[in-house]
């Protein structure tokens, strides 16, 4: 490939330090370096909402997510490419994820016929129709230009039954084989950025299922991160956590692992605790714009409460976030209640600092050997109050 060294991979996982299951590492990218375990902040339309690129740098976020399906839509992923790529048209000179668009598909469009060959959808803003497959998610990843792209994969809902997870495993390892294939032959056959494909990994909560699906994309040759998807789609928590579990025992420990659309924050400390090393939610940016804030020493709570009207104290006393340090409950409540902008803006750097930060703590424990009992105290503090991060897939 032009312009690549072969001395010099471009990706490459360093694990520091194991405490359990838990592991600290640094992912590096061609956009500089990810330590993990690491929150990634999710930027559906190119934007992690209400923030600039800045403010996202300054609260700690390494690596964002950009959603493939809604810039397919608008502004197209040609406009992408032909502006420089989603680092030059976002002005985010850090790593990017992007994922394939599947989830959106599934979930946002209007389905739809799911065939071996693809998807046919209809777009959620003007019902004009498209085909996705495996082949086209990988060209439009690499016109949007992110250093990881994700393949495209069937994510069965959460409660499908066997015969219907075991269909879409095999469906989904039919297109990870399509999509390796072509992303081979784009990055052979034209310059372009050097980006890296992480295979999802599906099988629901069925153990036997994760493990055959683990066997056969690790057969297929070598990954520089793989994907859990599946979870978080309305499983009970003990069947994340004994999933999680059994991918532990089968993935290679050289690789990391991102954990599919899970960010609530006592969740993510559970996950890191399985072995999980990137995450990614839209719970911190979707909550925020509903007055709901993740407190160290409460839990989960909604600011719009009439118990914070007269409230002067700084949101969480802990956190080191610009809200916290500049404004206190009564009036973050207050723009809230009014819809404000400023207070969309204001809960989200409070959220995303939450969780990034709880991620970067996380790492220092795990590299000096005190994760387990931090973790412990940390879960107790938080749930304490009695608060508890929702149901998986019911936010
Ligand atoms: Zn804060």
């Amino acid at each position: 490939m032009p312009g690549r060294s072969d001395s010099i991979p471009p990706f490459s996982f360093t694990l520091e330090g194991t405490e359990g299951s838990a592991r600290a590492g640094t992912f590096l990218t061609p956009h500089g370096a990810v330590p993990t375990p690491a929150f990634m902040p999710v930027g559906t339309q190119g934007t992690v909402k209400t923030l600039t690129p800045d403010e996202v740098a300054a609260l700690g976020g390494s690596m964002v997510l950009a959603n493939t399906y809604h810039l397919f839509l608008r502004p197209g992923h040609d406009a992408v490419r032909e502006l420089g790529g989603l680092h030059a048209f976002m002005r985010w000179d850090g790593p990017i994820l992007t994922d394939s668009g599947g989830f959106q598909v599934f979930s946002l469009a209007r389905i739809n016929r799911v065939r071996d060959e693809g998807v046919e959808f209809q777009s959620h803003i003007d019902g004009s129709r498209h085909l996705f497959t495996p082949e086209r998610v990988m060209e439009i990843q690499r016109a949007l230009g992110a250093d990881v792209v994700m393949a495209f994969d069937e994510c069965p809902p959460g409660g499908a039954d066997r015969d219907t997870v075991t269909r879409a495993n095999h469906r989904t390892l039919l297109w990870l084989e399509r999509c390796r294939d072509r992303f081979r032959a784009l990055a052979e056959g034209s310059p372009g950025p050097d980006q890296a494909l992480f295979p999802v990994l599906q099988g629901n909560v069925f153990d036997d299922l994760r493990l055959q699906q683990a066997r056969d994309v690790l057969g297929m040759g070598e990954w520089v991160g793989l994907a859990i998807g599946g979870l978080s789609v309305g499983e009970s928590k003990e069947d994340m956590w004994r999933t999680l579990e059994v991918m532990d025992g089968a993935l290679p420990p050289g690789s990391p692992r991102y954990l599919m659309g899970v960010g609530y924050p006592a969740d993510l400390l559970r996950a890191v605790a399985r072995g999980c090393d990137l995450f990614d939610c839209v719970a911190p940016t979707r909550n925020a714009r509903h007055g709901t804030v993740w407190i160290r020493d409460e839990g989960q709570v909604n600011l719009k409460h009439a118990r914070f009207k007269l409230d002067t104290r700084a949101l969480d006393p802990e956190c080191d976030c610009y809200t916290c340090r500049r404004f206190d409950r009564a009036y973050l409540r207050h723009l809230s209640v009014a819809g404000e902008w400023l207070g969309h803006r204001l809960l989200t750097i409070h959220n995303l600092r939450f969780l990034v930060s709880m991620a970067g703590e996380a790492r220092a424990r795990i590299l000096d050997g005190s994760f387990e009992g931090w973790t412990r105290e940390w879960l107790e503090r938080y749930e304490g109050s009695g608060a508890q991060d929702p149901v998986p897939g019911a936010a």
